[in-house]
Formats: structure tokens, sequence, C-alpha cells
């Protein structure tokens, strides 16, 4: 049986003390017993975070939004992994499509991150999915089994699992346009196929594949019941109360 996860992602919205409030207003409600819930705020709230959520001894995790795939360097304005790591942020996304479509990532670089990601100690929430054009060219399935193969190039065996792919349809993203559940579900299904044939039914089925495109406390439950979909990457609804609603899902 695997473990749902919902991870939030606040892209660049919320102040650092916007963050600490925020926390401080769900954390108590958030139940973990049944779901690993990450919080990704931005990478200068992380250390604040990470420190409020000890003092309230809260099982939520941290993750970060994005980071670069050297350890040290002349890198200027880059976020090295092991910093992540050494303030002990566990999640980092990974080839979110905005990162994609903004800053140039391809599945080469989303590679060498995820790759780094694992060495260094990261677990990575790694981002496919297809835009509106490409679906309704009926190339949905081929886009995103070519971007979980090339994303997850050199990755063994033994570290896969650690992986968890994020289908995320970049027209649902932000637009208020969900997948519907059995859209959802058809793609996320394929992705454990693709990872059957990469590493044997055995692993594929011991790993994580989270929907994500305006998830919400209204269609969540319904996305989460199916069989393939293993919670969620949330963007908008995680950065108010609904997050805990979305997280609570079965009570
Ligand atoms: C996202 O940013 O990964 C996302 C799914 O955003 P939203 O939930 O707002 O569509």
């Amino acid at each position: 049986m695997r473990k749902k996860i919902i991870a939030g992602n606040w892209k660049m919205n919320k102040t650092v003390l916007e963050a600490i409030d925020f926390v401080g207003e769900i954390h108590d409600d958030i139940d973990t017993s049944e779901v690993d819930v990450v919080i990704c705020p931005t990478f200068l709230a992380l250390s604040e975070i990470i420190t409020l959520l000890e003092d309230y001894q809260s099982d939520i995790k941290l993750g970060a939004q994005n980071m670069f795939y050297e350890e040290k360097g002349a890198y200027t304005g880059e976020i090295s992994p092991n910093m992540l790591y050494d303030l002990g942020v566990e999640y980092v996304i990974i080839g979110h499509s905005e990162r994609r479509q903004y800053f140039g990532e391809t599945d080469e670089i989303v590679n060498k991150k995820v790759l780094k990601a694992i060495q260094v100690g990261l677990k990575p929430i790694m981002c496919v999915g297809e835009s509106l054009a490409q679906r309704e060219a009926g190339d949905t399935f081929d886009l995103v089994r070519n971007q979980v193969i090339e994303g997850l190039k050199k990755v063994g065996k033994d570290q896969v699992q650690e992986v968890i792919i994020a289908y995320e349809p970049i027209w649902a993203i932000g637009t208020g346009k969900t997948a519907t559940s059995e859209q959802a579900e058809e793609v996320c299904k394929y992705i454990r196929e693709a990872l059957a044939e990469m590493y044997g039914s055995a692993v594929a089925n011991t790993m994580r594949i989270q929907y994500g495109g305006s998830v919400t406390k209204d269609n969540a439950k319904e996305l989460f019941n199916m069989p393939n979909i293993d919670g969620a990457l949330v963007g908008g609804a995680s950065l108010k109360e609904d997050f805990v609603s979305i997280v609570n899902y079965n009570e």
C-alpha cells in the first residue's frame, strides 16, 4: 500500500513573515497520520519554517521548489542541493512546467538535477506533463513517457523509489481546469506502466505518482480515490486554509 503524498507548491508567493503566519495557522489541523505532507515555500523562508516545524513538533515535511545540479562553485544566484539538505529540507520539486517554460529547463537539465538530488539525499518530485496543444495533437502519452525516460536516465533501480513523479498537465495548472479523475488516472497509470518497463513492476508498484493541476478541496477526494494517483502537487489551493481540507480529504 503506497502512502499518499500531498505537497504544496507556494511558488513565488508569501513573504517570510506571511509564511510563518500561515504555518502557524494550519499546522495543528494537518493530519499527517496517513499522508505525507510537504510544503514548499520560497527558499528565503526554508530556514525559519524548519525551526518552526520543529518547535511545533510537526510532521509536515519541507521541500524546495528548485535546486541547481552542482554542489558548489561559481554559479551566481543558484542554490545547491547540499545547502538544502544541510538545512533539513527533504524534498525538491524538479522540472516544474514553469521552470521548463520560463527558465529553459530541458529534460537533460531535469535529469542532471534528479541525479544530483538523489546523490545528496534529497527526494525529487519530478514533474512531467503536456500542453493543451500536445494533448489535442494526441501526443500526451508519448511526450510524458519520454519525459519520464529522459528525466530518470541513469537513475538506478535502488534509487528510483526515492523519486516521486508529479503528472501535471500544463493546461490544468493555475487555470481552474482540472483534468477529470479519469484523465488523470489514465496518464498516471500509463506512467506506472512505463516505470514497470524500466524498473520492473515490483519497483513501479512502490513508486508514488502525484497528480497536479487545479486540485481543490472539492475534487481532491475523487482524484485520490483513483488507483494510480498517490496524492497531489497543489499550487493555488496550498496557499489557503483549503490545503488543510485537501490533506485531510478522508475525514
Ligand atoms: C502547480 O503549481 O504545480 C500546480 C498544480 O498549480 P495549481 O494547483 O494552482 O494548478
